[in-house]
């Protein structure tokens, strides 16, 4: 098949939106059990990440940028920093990481109510 660019961009939109969102929303106090999870989750995020140059290169910043996952705050300032290393490798501007939790509040209400554990 050929590459195609739109599409590509397209997968990256809905991605990145996933990304945030999910770490938007890890809890504040993770359990050891969650803290494992969220590491799972992201690694193998990236391992089975569609584009396998994005894929590929994904894996190469996480390993040199390790997944922070004590805390929600920690978690989401991580992904919003590792999606501004893909940003300057595209040569795409930076993001402003200061609000990035209500950036992406994906307005499920009481979904922590659900996910004490
Ligand atoms: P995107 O980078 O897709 O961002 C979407 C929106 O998120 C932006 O409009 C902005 O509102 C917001 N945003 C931007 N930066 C941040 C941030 N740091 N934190 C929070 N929100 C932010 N494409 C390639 O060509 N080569 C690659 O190697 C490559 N690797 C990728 C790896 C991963 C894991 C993912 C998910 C995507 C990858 N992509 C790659 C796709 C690329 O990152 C973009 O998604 C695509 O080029 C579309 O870019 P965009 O300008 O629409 O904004």
């Amino acid at each position: 098949l050929m590459p195609d660019l739109e599409k590509k961009q397209e997968l990256g939109r809905h991605a990145w939106y996933l990304f945030h969102t999910v770490l938007s929303r890890y809890p504040d106090e993770p359990s050891s059990d969650q803290q494992e999870k969220l590491q799972q989750y992201i690694n193998l995020f990236a391992e089975f990440y569609p584009c396998g140059e994005c894929s590929y290169h994904f894996q190469e910043l996480i390993k040199k940028n390790p997944i922070q996952y004590k805390s929600r705050q920690t978690a989401a300032l991580w992904g919003c920093h590792i999606h501004n290393l893909v940003n300057t490798h595209l040569k795409k501007p930076t993001y402003d990481c200061s609000n990035i939790l209500e950036d992406y509040d994906c307005g499920c209400g009481d979904y922590d109510e659900f996910n004490k554990g």
